[in-house]
């Protein structure tokens, strides 16, 4: 590569006719905390490694959410963060371990306002915010202490639920303007979905989103049903940005990637310039990182260029339900800092012709 790449080359034309060339993509609900323990998402086999995923999906940048807490990022860090190509951000979680499966996860005394802020202090650079999820108990203080953790690092609050004691419109009504709830259109017992039974989005959710509480996608293997989502859409509640909760089970099923969640979103009736919004400068804000997800002069070159395909695709649903879509987004190029890390189609690559060899 160097023999045919003079180093002092800075400047490279790649012909991009009839793609589209955008910021980076960014994901803000994974899990990446990748290790060896079994059945875990903390330093476990439940989560995925990130460059495994995400460059081939067009995403420069991921936000792990929550798997690590303020107990063991440092070794998040160490094992994933530093040896990762992709940018790694992180919500740290209130709990001590993360992830860690019970009964540490729901231990209330592992969970410390100040310990998590002071690790939000420490590593600014790559933790945006603190994540309350996976809590049992029918009290409050969990949620406090992690909202009592952003409050003292002045960071938003990730919501990802499984608190099925705390009532949905509690939550939205102790979260704060720019604080993110994630599994918005899920459909499962333990959280009352976002539109009723007839069909209509409760009022409650609209006074949050109007509040500015951010709604994720956070589609995940359970989180995404058309059956909340398409009628949310219809009557105004437009996801903030399309957290995939790429994990171990979410991977192969109906979310696959970022960008499958983005076409679907097309399918459903979002414009491909809004799918492209919220996949790039909405949560480049949400997580108040205005370095990323933008394409002005001095921002870090994380690009994407992406294709649109036009044919029959279907899209699927936590429920196995399918909607038909005419458009499927491609990766055809992924660069990363400045540097080439996917390019589907070799369009950066020289064509290759048949020479003899000349001695
Ligand atoms: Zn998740």
């Amino acid at each position: 590569m160097a023999d045919n790449i003079p180093a002092t080359q800075s400047k490279k034309t790649i012909d991009a006719t009839g793609l589209y060339v955008v910021p980076g993509l960014i994901d803000i609900h994974t899990h990446v905390f990748v290790g060896t323990k079994a059945d875990k998402f903390a330093d476990g086999i439940f989560s995925v490694s990130p460059d495994d995923f995400t460059f081939k999906s067009g995403v420069t940048t991921v936000v792990d959410a929550g798997t690590s807490g303020w107990r063991n990022f440092s070794l998040f860090k160490e094992q994933v963060i530093d040896k990762s190509q992709t940018r790694v951000l992180a919500f740290v979680n209130i709990a001590g371990s993360g992830m860690s499966g019970k009964p540490l996860q729901e231990d209330i005394n592992d969970m410390n306002a100040d310990s998590a802020a002071h690790v939000v202090e420490k590593y600014k650079d790559i933790i945006v915010g603190v994540k309350i999820g996976h809590h049992e108990g029918s009290d409050w203080i969990p949620f406090e202490r992690a909202l009592n953790a952003t409050k003292k690092s002045n960071t938003p609050l990730f919501v990802e639920c499984h608190l099925p004691q705390l009532s949905l419109e509690d939550q939205l009504k102790k979260m704060r303007p720019g604080d993110i709830i994630t599994h918005s259109f899920e459909q499962v017992s333990e959280r009352m979905p976002v539109v009723d039974e007839k069909g209509k989005l409760r009022p409650f959710v609209i006074a949050a989103q109007k509040k500015g509480v951010l709604f994720d996608v956070g589609h995940g293997g359970a989180g995404f049903w058309f059956s909340q989502a398409v009628p949310a859409f219809q009557q105004g509640l437009v996801p903030n940005s399309f957290g995939s909760d790429l994990h171990r089970f979410s991977m192969n099923a109906g979310m696959k990637n970022m960008l499958n969640i983005m076409s679907k979103y097309m399918a459903i009736g979002m414009s491909f310039k809004d799918v492209i919004t919220r996949a790039t400068w909405n949560p480049a804000k949400s997580i108040k990182r205005e370095d990323l997800g933008n394409l002005d002069v001095g921002a870090i070159a994380d690009i994407t260029v992406l294709s649109v395909l036009n044919g029959k695709f279907g899209f699927t649903d936590a429920g196995a339900n399918r909607i038909q879509g005419n458009h499927k987004l491609e990766a055809e190029l992924t660069i990363r800092a400045g540097k080439i890390v996917w390019d589907l189609n070799g369009i950066s690559a020289d064509p290759w012709k048949l020479e003899l060899n000349k001695k």
